[in-house]
């Protein structure tokens, strides 16, 4: 089996009626580019950027940073690589130099873009750090946990004046720089087709999505039941973000877990996605789920798992899709 899957570690990815499909590697630390590469990832679809700023007491500096996503960029050989800008709160305090103020409820509060916005100073920093690095290969931005327009709108803003100021200073930066939003706040979802004139490509955090949707911890094993990627509420935000992105001609990947969960990937291939992120030790099993996968059939389904009631009904309708008797 391990050799079988060896096999897929250069093959297009593809699905068995034929449609090609994108497997992009979610990565934090540089060293996961060499895997990334060798599963044959598509390019980076989310570099989360936190571990540079934990386990330490004063922050990494432009130079640091640009050094850091420079490598990866150079490390990914020209393909696309997808830096999501920071992501800490509250929750994380302790072991970052952000003297973050303590929240009674992290996950709802001083986090992701809007802390970011909150220290201009450190957003400038990171953001110049990451335009620095496209004179080294195609690299673009994800703002984590957007829930309204003005945060695209000021990062935005904050790309074009940190390029105006690179290359007054002399830099060579790319002359253009895509600009993606993370859909994982259900707000985002919902008014998408608002948002996504803003925005150059978005990504689906399913993680915070169904946590949020649900208003179920991710973390908390108390509530682990409630959180539940087959609830009927999930798969609508799933295919209206999807069909969104379709219907504005702007891609749409997702870097959830639920991404590199084989059980989903029939369920995500009838809800139209073509672009997956994952860590790359996912990527074999996935592309080998793909291959088993009849798009055509499956985007049939699509009507009857959005009308679908409940977890289970979900479930039996994917069940029968995967023994193929629909
Ligand atoms: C997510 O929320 O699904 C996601 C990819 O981001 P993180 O897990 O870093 O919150
Ligand atoms: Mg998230």
């Amino acid at each position: 089996e391990g050799q079988r899957l060896a096999q897929l570690a250069h093959a297009q990815t593809l699905t068995a009626c034929g449609t090609s499909m994108r497997l992009y590697a979610n990565a934090e630390l540089p060293a996961e580019v060499a895997q990334a590469r060798a599963h044959g990832a598509a390019g980076i679809g989310l570099y989360r950027t936190e571990f540079l700023f934990l386990q330490r007491h004063h922050l990494p500096d432009e130079d640091e940073q640009f050094h850091a996503y420079r490598d990866l960029v150079l490390g990914m050989g020209g393909l696309p690589v997808t830096v999501r800008t920071l992501d800490l709160g509250a929750d994380k305090a302790d072991t970052t130099g952000l003297a973050l103020t303590r929240e009674p409820n992290p996950a709802l509060g001083m986090r992701g873009v809007r802390l970011s916005i909150r220290r201009p100073a450190l957003f400038a920093t990171q953001m110049r750090a990451i335009l620095r690095a496209s004179a080294y290969g195609p690299i673009r931005v994800l703002v984590p946990m957007v829930s309204r327009a003005e945060e695209i709108r000021a990062t935005r803003r904050l790309m074009e004046i940190c390029a105006r100021d690179l290359r007054s200073e002399g830099h060579e930066i790319a002359d253009h720089f895509e600009l993606g939003a993370m859909v994982e706040v259900p707000a985002a979802a919902i008014a998408l087709p608002a948002l996504i004139r803003l925005v150059d490509f978005v990504s689906i955090g399913t993680n915070d999505l169904v946590q949020y949707t649900l208003a179920a911890d991710r973390n908390n094993d108390a509530v682990s039941d409630l959180y539940d990627p087959l609830h009927p509420a999930v798969l609508r935000l799933l295919s209206d973000t999807i069909r969104c992105g379709e219907k504005a001609g702007k891609p749409v990947c997702l870097c959830g877990e639920m991404a590199s969960d084989t059980t989903f990937t029939p369920l995500l291939v009838a809800l139209g996605l073509t672009d997956f992120s994952m860590h790359s030790g996912a990527i074999l099993e996935v592309r080998d789920a793909l291959a088993r996968c009849d798009r055509t059939r499956l985007r049939r389904l699509a009507p009857r798992l959005l009308k679908a009631e409940s977890h289970d009904e979900i479930a039996a309708l994917l069940a029968g899709a995967n023994r193929g008797n629909l």
